[in-house]
């Protein structure tokens, strides 16, 4: 059946792709001089382009190859969906996850504009139609996966007009990227098959080997490449230290208190911590589930399916999670471990704020992550290399300069000035002379013939009586509860402290156990002073609020203050819509949208489609309802 509805459409999309073998852009050439922009606006509701994608539309548009390195977020999509929406023909895009198609599909049909996508999470009636729809030219936009794309590269490709080929998530062409696959490595047909098909490039990951394998495996031709800043101003970075698993769940009840029926992710290291996770924060009220790749993959696809359709307000995730997930509204990440690399680090965290509005980040590290990464790296194929990004993660968790400083340069972007929003430029570190401090662990630590682990050394200068420390003996150390006048919180912070400036180490090899170093012994002789940064302690005036604290809503329940309570209706409306229509309900409306709506009020459907975000099509489609919504709430109010 399949076979016999292509074979009889074959006729006529052979005669149109003969009628136009020339340049598929040609017609289009009036269009893309001054209306652009005006497409933007009728089909995005955007009054401007963001840095590069008028650059970048207008070099496809002229039938050039296209290499586009942006941030997640940067908005790579309107780049070759525009130019799509306004040329002769089909788009054919090629993207690695079903997943990810559906999204970007639902948000183009939302918007309007015929989508499609071919994938095996189709019925085969489904795909015929499919089929039969672009040989008659109805799609604009054809999303397919790599291997699909192999069995139609000589039938349906050949049978419909195409107007440029699209490679998004372009760096899993590359064996030295993260996320390779064996599939894209085919995708070099692609020019072999129709060398006069433009093809556009994108990814978000920068590095120079990628970039110029992407090019050389897709033999672009002579590419113009377009290289975006990495900076996600909207993601506020906050790094907390030494916090023990007790003091790091409590931080984050707090935090979610903070934000309220916001999504978010929690990234920990372990399949384990997941679950446990999961389960604290369901036991506080907050709807959360675990994901890692332990679990069927039905559960996987349940929680993923949950979280992007507001179902669930947080996933605990390990790094399985997130490559197919586009959602816009994650409001924050948590990374309840360290990250082997800072790679990993800026990839997890870009998932937050996709859609420009401000976005929380939190990174907690403690010295239990770097004993268990820095084994991970010894142990690993590439020692050196894995050792070396761990190492350049954890001066990122450590540092006293500007965080983001420190990231743009790790992607090589020069950055001189401080961004004034991570937490140490909101609150520059303060130093004192820890110098007898350091003496008295230094001191412990030799004393203890450098056989002790770090929890042990924290119960002899606290001066515990645990069962390790009496059965070694150690509570006849001299040392012996010398530093009982403080936490072991702190303790677990200065140690870190030590470790990074070089006083200490850990023998990987030998159980963990602390060596003091040559530097570490100027310092224990007096021969050097030792600078500490000064630790905060706002999480246990938190923990005093926490009493007063409301109970935890669930992630629908009524706003608490009365401004808000617009944006609630406005939510509660979106959801209702996006059910209605099976779509996640960022894909109705973005945060932004709701947003603006909620300081605009527009109170006609024509003043509703001036808002940044809403094309005609979402004008004339929700724009009713959401006004008559906003003048209900002003007749009330
Ligand atoms: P990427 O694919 O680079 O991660 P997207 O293409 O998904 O990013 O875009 C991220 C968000 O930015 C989307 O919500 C998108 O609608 C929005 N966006 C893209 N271009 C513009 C623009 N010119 N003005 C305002 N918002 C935009
Ligand atoms: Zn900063």
């Amino acid at each position: 059946m399949r076979r016999k509805a292509s074979a009889t459409d074959n006729v006529s999309a052979a005669r149109l792709a003969l009628s136009d073998k020339r340049s598929i852009f040609a017609h289009s050439k009036d269009i893309r001089m001054n209306n652009i922009s005006q497409t933007l606006k009728t089909y995005f509701g955007y009054d401007s382009f963001r840095p590069l994608q008028e650059e970048i539309i207008n070099n496809v548009l002229a039938g050039r190859d296209t290499l586009v390195l942006m941030p997640t977020g940067g908005g790579k999509s309107i780049c070759y969906q525009l130019p799509a929406i306004v040329a002769g023909g089909t788009t054919v895009v090629i993207s690695p996850l079903i997943s990810l198609m559906k999204d970007q599909v639902g948000a183009l049909r939302a918007n309007g504009i015929p989508a499609a996508a071919l994938n095996s999470g189709n019925t085969d009636a489904d795909n015929a139609a499919i089929r039969r729809d672009c040989l008659q030219g109805r799609i604009k936009l054809l999303y397919i996966s790599p291997e699909r794309l192999m069995n139609e590269v000589n039938f349906l490709l050949k049978d419909i007009r195409v107007a440029l080929f699209a490679i998004d998530e372009a760096h899993c062409i590359s064996q030295w990227g993260h996320d390779f696959r064996p599939e894209y490595t085919q995708l070099g047909v692609l020019r072999r098959e129709f060398p006069r098909v433009p093809i556009i490039a994108l990814t978000a990951t920068a590095d120079k080997i990628t970039r110029q394998d992407i090019v050389t495996q897709l033999h672009m031709k002579d590419p113009q490449m377009f290289i975006s800043s990495f900076d996600r101003p909207n993601l506020n970075l906050t790094v907390k230290r030494g916090y023990t698993q007790k003091e790091k769940n409590r931080a984050i009840l707090n935090f979610i208190d903070e934000h309220r029926a916001q999504c978010g992710i929690i990234y920990c290291m372990s399949r384990n911590n997941t679950e446990k996770v999961a389960d604290i924060l369901r036991r506080h009220g907050i709807s959360a589930l675990p994901y890692h790749a332990g679990l069927s993959p039905d559960a996987r696809n349940r929680a993923q399916e949950d979280f992007i359709n507001d179902r669930v307000q947080v996933v605990c995730a390990t790094i399985a999670f997130g490559m197919g997930i586009d959602k816009s509204n994650v409001r924050w990440v948590i990374h309840y471990n360290l990250p082997k690399s800072i790679e990993n680090f800026y990839q997890e965290i870009g998932r937050a704020g996709r859609d420009g509005l401000e976005s929380d980040t939190l990174l907690f590290y403690s010295l239990g992550d770097i004993v268990l990464l820095s084994k991970f790296a010894n142990d690993s194929a590439q020692q050196a290399v894995n050792l070396d990004k761990l190492n350049r993660m954890q001066q990122y968790a450590e540092s006293d300069i500007c965080r983001r400083r420190i990231l743009l340069n790790y992607f090589g972007e020069n950055r001189e000035y401080d961004c004034g929003h991570c937490d140490v430029c909101r609150n520059p570190p303060q130093r004192f002379d820890g110098t007898i401090l350091v003496q008295k662990a230094l001191s412990a630590i030799v004393r203890a013939n450098e056989n002790i682990g770090i929890r042990l050394l924290v119960d002899v200068l606290r001066g515990a009586y645990t069962q390790d420390v009496v059965s070694g003996g150690l509570d006849r150390l001299k040392t012996f509860g010398a530093g009982r006048d403080m936490s072991a919180h702190d303790w677990n912070d200065y140690l870190l402290q030590m470790l990074q400036l070089g006083y200490i180490e850990i023998a990987y090899n030998e159980g963990n156990h602390l060596k003091v170093t040559e530097s570490g012994r100027k310092v224990l002789f007096g021969r050097e002073r030792a600078m500490l940064v000064v630790i905060k302690h706002e999480e246990k005036r938190s923990k005093r609020q926490k009493a007063k604290a409301a109970p935890e809503l669930p992630l629908d329940a009524p706003a608490r203050r009365p401004e808000d309570e617009l944006f609630e209706l406005l939510r509660a409306h979106r959801k209702q819509v996006a059910d209605e229509l099976g779509y996640p309900p960022y894909i109705v409306l973005s945060d932004k949208v709701l947003h603006l709506l909620c300081s605009v009020r527009p109170t006609t459907v024509e003043a509703f489609g001036e808002i940044s975000g809403i094309g005609d099509f979402k004008r004339e489609k929700y724009g009713k309802g959401f006004v008559a919504l906003i003048n209900r709430f002003l007749k009330e109010h």
